[in-house]
């Protein structure tokens, strides 16, 4: 389930919850939360969370691994081979 984030629309109108924002998990078929559920003002969906890290560069064969893909190169004769 993914993490989002969301902060008050108009920080000084929310609550200590939603003023400095927080955290939320949210199964993908949900719609997005657009009120805070403590104090019913708006909030915003933070796009890119604090405590995601950021994909900047493309990712190489070795990031790949490390983040825990199966990285497979085909081969002359048409078969997989697991790296
Ligand atoms: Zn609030």
């Amino acid at each position: 389930m993914p993490t989002y984030h969301y902060i008050a629309e108009k920080p000084e109108e929310g609550c200590p919850r939603c003023r400095k924002g927080f955290d939320l998990r949210r199964p993908l078929d949900r719609p997005a939360l657009t009120h805070c559920p403590l104090c019913k003002k708006p909030v915003v969906k933070v796009l890119q969370p604090f405590n995601t890290p950021k994909i900047t560069k493309p990712l190489s064969v070795s990031d790949a691994k490390s983040a825990g893909f199966t990285v497979l190169e085909k081969r002359c004769d048409g078969s997989y081979e697991k790296r």
